[in-house]
């Protein structure tokens, strides 16, 4: 299904142009136009699913091999010893178009810094806690 007023649908679908670096009947990966570095690329499915636990499962398999390619693709064309693949769900975690995509950020020897936190101490009655909620809801 396409969502009339989402934007990476017509991206994903044509009707607004994109530099498109892959498509096929599934997907277009495009580069971000606001790029955290050089090659910085989003993978859109063609269907609108708005996050990742909205995701169909025939797009959540296919889209890691995806992921996967066109990342050899930036290491052998860009030259970066490095990938991050960051994928947002909800306004908390910092998504701001609301139709399932995939960053693919190349990362460089000289930079920049990116995608990092100050790790806390993990509490481990907390962890036994918590773990047991998410086990739970399954
Ligand atoms: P999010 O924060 O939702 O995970 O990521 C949205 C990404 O989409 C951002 O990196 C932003 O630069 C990119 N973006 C937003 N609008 C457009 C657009 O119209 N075209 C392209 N190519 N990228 C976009
Ligand atoms: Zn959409």
């Amino acid at each position: 299904m396409k969502k009339d007023d989402c934007i990476f649908c017509k991206i994903a679908n044509g009707e607004i142009p994109s530099e498109t670096i892959y498509e096929d009947n599934m997907f277009r990966t495009i580069m971000d136009l606001g790029p955290a570095s050089k090659g910085h690329a989003l993978i859109l499915p063609k269907q609108h699913y708005r996050d990742l636990c909205d995701l169909d499962k025939e797009t959540a398999e296919k889209v890691f091999p995806l992921a996967a390619k066109l990342g050899n693709a930036m290491k052998k064309s860009l030259g970066c010893p490095g990938i991050n693949v960051v994928q947002n769900n909800g306004k908390e975690a910092g998504q701001t178009v609301f139709h399932f995509h995939v960053h693919l950020i190349p990362r460089y020897e000289e930079g920049p810094e990116m995608v990092s936190w100050a790790p806390e101490k993990a509490d481990p009655e907390e962890l036994k806690l918590t773990g047991a909620a998410i086990r739970n809801a399954l």
